[in-house]
């Protein structure tokens, strides 16, 4: 399901304990291959938040086919627990599918930088679920002069520069996030989330037959945990999806309406479990 939200284009699929596919299409990443539809042949670097089946299936089909395709071979993000199991696992795909399943791996522990290109980075954080798991946030990069030569004139500048001085730095802007499966407690350890424009987040559980605690004993997120805590969700835009089969799209839309402060759900874009699957 495509979605453009604070200028940001998303293609977002998801169903909690199914599938779960997040793109950003503009900087050919993807995060998470539950399955793995056309559209993610292109994207070069793939960031996995965990290996539950629902987040990981498609990764074979994803590196296969962009071979096929005489594609680069893709880059995946993994968190350090996993690249092991993950290595073998592509090592055993590969001789099973009979294709040399090429592809780069970058290893990640909570806090690392990951660079994408020269406009774009991520960090990972350490997500709360039953697996290892680690959101990402996406940074926009952009050189700015340093405070401290401001005011200067082009050709003082210039001269500086030939003298080898650094006269710029780096600035990192968080735009968008995706924290992966979790509980509410990512929102309690990690403030960067309340400064992003776009937060993506999951919510599976919606009614009181796994009420709040129950669904933070299964390491995920209830509605209820967003209603009780609005100063964590303050970001201008708010995606929710994973929501549980159990409910259909047009129900848990109800149940947004009737339940969320409407200064949250005003900024909220619901992915129905039920979206078709575009292209697949
Ligand atoms: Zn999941
Ligand atoms: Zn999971």
């Amino acid at each position: 399901m495509r979605l453009r939200v604070q200028n940001i284009n998303l293609d977002i699929i998801s169903v909690g304990g199914l599938y779960t596919v997040v793109q950003l299409p503009n900087y050919k990443v993807a995060i998470d291959l539950g399955i793995c539809p056309r559209s993610s042949f292109n994207k070069a670097h793939v960031f996995f938040t965990h290996t539950h089946a629902d987040h990981i299936s498609g990764v074979i089909r994803h590196c296969a086919s962009r071979r096929l395709l005489g594609l680069t071979p893709p880059t995946y993000v993994i968190g350090t627990e996993d690249a092991e199991n993950f290595k073998s696992f592509m090592a055993v795909a590969g001789k099973l599918v009979r294709s040399d399943m090429e592809y780069k791996i970058e290893v990640v522990s909570p806090g690392d930088r990951v660079d994408i290109n020269k406009q774009l980075c991520a960090r990972s954080y350490r997500s709360v679920h039953r697996a290892p798991t680690q959101g990402y946030i996406f940074f926009e990069l952009r050189n700015k002069l340093k405070p401290e030569y401001h005011g200067l004139t082009p050709s003082d500048l210039q001269g500086l520069r030939e003298a080898g001085f650094e006269l710029s730095a780096e600035i990192e802007t968080p735009l968008v996030t995706y924290t992966g499966d979790t509980t509410i407690d990512v929102f309690h350890r990690e403030p960067t989330l309340q400064q992003v424009k776009v937060l993506i987040t999951e919510v599976t559980f919606f009614d009181q037959d796994v009420d709040k605690t129950e669904a933070k004993k299964r390491g995920h997120m209830h509605i209820d945990d967003i209603i009780d805590n609005p100063e964590l969700f303050c970001q201008p835009a708010i995606v929710l999806m994973h929501s549980s089969s159990r409910f259909s799209g047009e129900t848990i839309q109800q149940i947004l309406e009737d339940r969320m402060p409407k200064d949250i759900l005003e900024r909220i874009t619901f992915v129905p479990n039920d979206a078709p699957l575009d292209g697949f």
